[in-house]
């Protein structure tokens, strides 16, 4: 299932140079995005960055000042938001308190006058897809917070919508509902064949839900991808930084051999060495963007390493299966390694002001432009 990457495939949704100004503050700048049928879509980016005014302009609360969007090939903006084929689901779930889990999904459907019958069928189905068959009868604030997030979402999907919107759909959760509940999330997504853009602050949340997702900054987007590729390759510093945990060196970049730069960092350090199809000419400014976990920790100097620096254990985290450690060069950089813990009885591991030697491959970072 990957149909931004078959040229033929014909999206769902498109923003075609989307532009949103507030008086004379422009909070979407000149956006273009085509998310398919399908997809699990995540928006995320740091507050104020513009991701629910995209999904107010899908839902129709909101039209853009420039550009278009496209729903299966129509312009939306002349359609108002109850005709869309759209439905927003909110971080409140703004159930109606006084009407049981039944009555709350049959809503949207009797106020569409569809028949007893149908509705009765579509209510039934609903709460089988999220198991809640055994509390049809409850009020809202006679079920958990999970059971509530399941109620709103079932009657965001009563209506078969072909998009719907999710602000934030799992905020009010704590860490370890949320994770169960994303795996729901991706499961009800997968039967009902309902396209998903999501909007979360979590990069974790959107890494594990996601089919795509999209990193925005101040109504831009900075890359659109898959949350591997965002993971492995992002393409700015930005990006890098903003999806999990890195390594930054900032340094100079001289070519040295095929797609192979020579990265000055520091005074009275060895410069780096990494490989890069991205070109750089002789003393570009540079960044070379590491992950801990392919970052090496040894007592000894590995004898083959492309790059290998010493420093003195500062700080380690342990998290159980992995452990984090905070490593001081001379020059004061901190460079974090992370270990797993899988095979720890078997190894050495490492303790506060150990002296030891971080390595790395030429392949292992992105050397990424200012
Ligand atoms: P958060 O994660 O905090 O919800 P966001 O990424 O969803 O943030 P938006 O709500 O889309 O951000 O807002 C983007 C920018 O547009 C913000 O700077 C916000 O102040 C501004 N903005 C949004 N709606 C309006 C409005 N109706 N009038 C003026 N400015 C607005």
């Amino acid at each position: 299932f990957a149909p931004w990457d078959d040229p033929d495939a014909k999206p769902l949704i498109r923003f075609r140079n989307v532009t949103k100004r507030f008086g004379e503050f422009t909070a979407i700048d000149n956006l273009t995005l085509d998310i398919y049928e399908r997809e699990f879509f995540a928006l995320l980016g740091p507050s104020g960055c513009g991701k629910t005014t995209m999904m107010r302009m899908l839902a129709g609360f909101e039209n853009p000042t420039e550009g278009v969007i496209e729903l299966a090939g129509q312009d939306i903006a002349p359609v108002p938001p109850n005709k869309r084929a759209v439905n927003m689901m909110f971080q409140s779930y703004a159930l109606f308190p006084h009407l049981s889990v039944w009555d709350n999904i049959a809503f949207g459907l009797r106020r569409d006058r569809m028949s007893k019958q149908d509705i009765e069928k579509r209510v039934d189905e609903m709460l089988r897809l999220v198991r809640l068959e055994k509390f049809a009868k409850r009020k809202p604030h006679q079920i958990s917070g999970g059971q509530r997030q399941r109620v709103a979402l079932a009657r965001s999907l009563a209506k078969a919508p072909k998009l719907l919107l999710l602000d934030e759909p799992l905020g009010a959760l704590d860490k370890k509902l949320r994770q169960d509940t994303q795996f729901e999330l991706m499961d009800i997504q997968e039967k009902t064949g309902t396209t998903f853009v999501i909007v979360t602050h979590d990069q974790e949340e959107a890494m594990t839900v996601a089919s795509r997702v999209a990193v925005m900054d101040q109504g831009q987007l900075m890359q659109v991808s898959t949350p591997d590729r965002i993971y492995e390759t992002p393409n700015s510093v930005y990006v890098a930084d903003f999806i999990g945990d890195v390594n930054i060196i900032k340094g100079r970049a001289t070519p040295d051999g095929e797609e192979t730069y020579r990265i000055d960092w520091a005074e009275g350090q060895q410069p780096l060495i990494a490989k890069s199809s991205n070109g750089f000419a002789s003393g570009q400014t540079c960044h070379l963007a590491i992950r801990p976990e392919k970052v090496t920790i040894s007592s000894e100097r590995p004898a083959d390493a492309a790059n290998a620096l010493q420093g003195r254990v500062h700080d380690i985290a342990y998290l159980g299966n992995l452990s984090t450690y905070h490593v001081e060069l001379p020059n004061g950089t901190i460079i974090k390694a992370q270990t797993s813990n899988t095979r720890r009885i078997s190894r050495r591991t490492f303790t506060w002001e150990d002296t030891v030697w971080l390595s790395w491959t030429a392949t292992a970072g992105v050397l990424l432009a200012d």
